[in-house]
């Protein structure tokens, strides 16, 4: 349940340290010299670059596996609710760095364990992402409250808070349905509009979206079909 869950109680107060070891600031890994018995406070330490790109419930890390080498400068964040499936990526991501030792391949990717239906602001600033993926959510569409889904107006506020502008929520599912909800609700909400097709096309995470995901190659075997859709965050009104 969510009261195993660790998380900052705020953005500042995140450790990436031993998610992204490779891009820890020289020079803050020792403690500070200011930090006594009677400071408690944790001060992380820092990297050399923010998290910019997000994989909502990450699942195996077929996605974020894919991204690494395609976007070598960017860090990469999974986020699964499953710990079995969290601890298989943090794995996977292990081996693929010791296969590539002096190389900074696979070390811009990570994973964490969260629940990204509560604590999304907790991780990041706003405006600190460029892409937030959201690839074959809610799997049990249909029988789930609206309140459990993963896009919804209340969730997307909370996208548009930690997407910066002109960054794109990406969204795919093989569920009608959840396509059309999704699509629903990222065009009402005021923050978002959707990307065209054209554009969509054009872009390469799209075909890693569709082909390598773990979901999204089960659907390739089975034949089925694949709804993809595109959402840029848009520059907040001028009061
Ligand atoms: N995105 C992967 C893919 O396309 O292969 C996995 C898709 S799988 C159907 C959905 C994943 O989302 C599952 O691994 C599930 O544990 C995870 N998930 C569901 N709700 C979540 C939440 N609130 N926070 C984080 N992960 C969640």
């Amino acid at each position: 349940s969510d009261h195993q869950l660790v998380y900052p109680p705020h953005p500042e107060q995140m450790d990436w340290s031993t998610l992204y070891p490779e891009y820890v600031v020289k020079g803050s890994e020792e403690t500070p010299a200011e930090e006594t018995s009677e400071s408690t406070a944790v001060i992380p330490k820092l990297l050399t670059q923010d998290v910019e790109v997000a994989d909502i419930g990450c699942g195996f890390g077929g996605l974020l596996v894919a991204l690494a080498p395609v976007m070598p400068e960017t860090l990469v964040l999974g986020l699964e609710i499953r710990v079995s499936v969290t601890q298989f990526v943090e794995d996977r991501i292990k081996v693929l760095r010791h296969q590539n030792p002096g190389t900074k391949l696979y070390q811009n990717v990570s994973v964490l364990r969260a629940n990204t239906m509560k604590f999304l602001p907790n991780f990041f600033r706003k405006s600190q992402l460029s892409k937030i993926f959201i690839c074959f959510p809610d799997p049990h569409f249909k029988a789930r409250k609206h309140k459990q889904r993963i896009v919804s107006t209340t969730l997307n506020s909370e996208y548009a808070y930690v997407l910066k502008p002109g960054g794109i929520a990406y969204t795919i599912t093989d569920v009608p349905d959840l396509h059309e909800w999704m699509v629903q609700h990222f065009e009402a909400h005021p923050a978002f509009e959707r990307v065209s097709e054209k554009e969509q096309e054009a872009d390469p995470c799209v075909r890693i979206m569709r082909m390598e995901t773990e979901e999204g190659k089960k659907v390739e075997r089975n034949k089925g079909q694949k709804y993809v859709a595109l959402f840029r965050r848009l520059e907040d009104p001028v009061w």
